[in-house]
């Protein structure tokens, strides 16, 4: 069977437990597509060998009639995840030559499950973007292009190479993560499916930390389905991650049934923002009426500390970011710096810094350090988190009142074009995640969706926001808004 890299996860996993194809088979037609696809510099470290060997003992596996959930099903692995023996960069120059010597929770329970790795992908430097710009493997290019351009289009950040291989094909799933909305962005700029669950589903041991109290891991798929397949795979309690919930993990897709009548679904008001686009407006207003067509309530609600979400969002990262960096130093990981007679120990740190990170990681780290140091962390970082707390609220209030799910645009615009922002305020960048930061704020499952693409021919994605810990019914909810929408786009191969 040709094009077997197309499948989604249940696709493939169906027709190997009806022993229609092998594993090495459709691994083998992911590491061709690979291969063919340099031009999109999704894959920055390519493991043939890993998959082939990991493959052959899936066919087994599924020959003597066990075959996990993910039994055999080639994927890609963020660059952030820490893989046992394979380069594990982060995407920055800093973790140069750096091979852990374990496995993340999330890479080992995916594996665990059966689950085939490729290879790893790119990403912005320590997941520190929106648009893949700030890698130090380069950018990662969308398959997708405007109609009748040429020019290269940003697949989105930070998982930015997750979100272009799963478009263009090169794997059949990809894990993400997710600070600000990391999953959700990229997916929706490139047609495919992604979700964060609740903080503390998935184990952060392992992923190289950006925003210890924001970051989470989530697949990155096809489909809504897969998204459930992956999801349950890759969640489970550990004790390696004090924040890593100790709650069982529903069967996801058993609660796929498209029901979703009787539900409410809040539309924010505030998430109407001043100089929207109408191509946004308009697939926002197309969902609800989905959603209403499929049986749910259509509500108004408010979320009124919306506004707050973007500048607490940038305090409370770049603090915890550049106390999570403070420990690559030259010394225990990547990266040194060469140094020069009469060099001390503070030369040494400076240099390796300054070579190692790059200038938006730069950046962060002082933006952090400021909001933390004496004299403004209480007008700075405290306030940020009291504002935390509140944007938090605003959720519980709504969820209070009967609402079962929230219909927000995933991102303000389609997809801009490489280089388009780069020139621009660094403020204009973080504009892109004005949608995504209260999720990460707040604790919340949040999906992106695609539902439509625009008079350019880009993809535009929903987002629903889900209750603490009910990702089985948001992931109903999206399904049953998939389903309606019947997006089935895919970017012309032009590489
Ligand atoms: N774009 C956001 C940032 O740069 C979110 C990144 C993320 O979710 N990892 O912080």
């Amino acid at each position: 069977m040709s094009d077997l890299n197309k499948l989604g996860l249940a696709e493939a996993r169906d027709l190997l437990r009806k022993g229609e194809t092998t594993s090495v088979e459709l691994t083998e037609s992911c590491l061709s597509a690979i291969d063919a696809a340099d031009a999109l510099n999704a894959f920055v470290h390519k493991t043939p060998e890993i998959a082939l060997e990991r493959a052959k003992a899936a066919d087994a596996r599924i020959a003597e009639g066990d075959a996990p959930a993910m039994c055999g099903l080639p994927i890609g692995i963020k660059d952030l995840f820490c893989t046992k023996g394979v380069p594990s960069q982060a995407a920055s120059r800093i973790l140069e030559g750096f091979k852990p010597e374990y496995e993340s929770t999330v890479s080992q329970n995916l594996a665990d499950a059966g689950a085939v790795m490729l290879g790893k992908l790119n990403m912005d430097e320590f997941a520190m973007g929106s648009s893949n710009e700030t890698s130090a493997y380069g950018n990662a290019i969308s398959p997708w292009r405007r109609d009748g351009d040429t020019a290269d289009i940003t697949p989105g950040g930070s998982s930015g190479g997750s979100a272009s291989a799963v478009s263009a094909d090169l794997c059949l799933a990809a894990t993400g993560t997710d600070t600000g909305g990391s999953i959700r962005q990229p997916a929706a700029f490139t047609g495919i499916t992604g979700i964060k669950p609740t903080y503390g589903r998935c184990s952060r041991w392992g992923v190289v930390a950006f925003a210890s109290s924001l970051d989470q891991a989530g697949p990155m798929t096809k489909n809504v389905r897969d998204a459930a397949i992956m999801l349950e795979a890759m969640c489970s309690h550990d004790p390696k991650d004090s924040t890593s919930a100790d709650l069982a993990v529903p069967n996801f897709e058993a609660m796929l049934t498209g029901d979703i009548k009787g539900k409410k679904i809040g539309i924010p008001k505030e998430y109407r923002m001043d100089g929207m686009p109408g191509e946004i407006e308009k697939l926002w207003a197309e969902g609800a009426e989905m959603l209403k067509a499929a049986g749910a309530e259509i509500v108004d609600i408010s979320l009124p500390h919306t506004k707050y979400a973007l500048p607490a969002y940038y305090v409370i990262a770049p603090a915890e970011a550049s106390s999570n960096l403070a420990r690559y130093d030259g010394v225990r990981y990547g990266h040194r710096a060469t140094l020069e007679a009469g060099d001390g120990i503070t030369e040494m740190y400076e240099k390796t810094r300054a070579q190692g990170f790059g200038t938006e990681v730069q950046r962060r780290v002082m933006v952090g350090t400021y909001v933390l140091s004496a004299g403004f962390y209480d007008a700075y970082y405290n306030r940020a988190r009291k504002v935390r707390t509140l944007i938090k609220k605003d959720f519980e209030d709504v969820f209070a009142a009967g609402v079962d799910a929230i219909l927000t645009p995933a991102t303000p615009s389609a997809a801009f074009g490489l280089g388009e922002m780069t020139d621009a305020d660094p403020v204009q960048m973080y504009l892109n995640d004005v949608f995504t930061v209260t999720v990460n704020l707040a604790g919340l499952p949040g999906i992106a969706v695609p539902t439509g693409v625009n008079a350019q021919g880009l993809p535009l994605g929903l987002q629903l926001i889900g209750r603490p810990w009910e990702e089985g019914d948001l992931l109903n909810t999206a399904y049953a808004l998939e389903g309606a929408a019947g997006f089935v786009a895919k970017p012309g191969k032009w590489w």
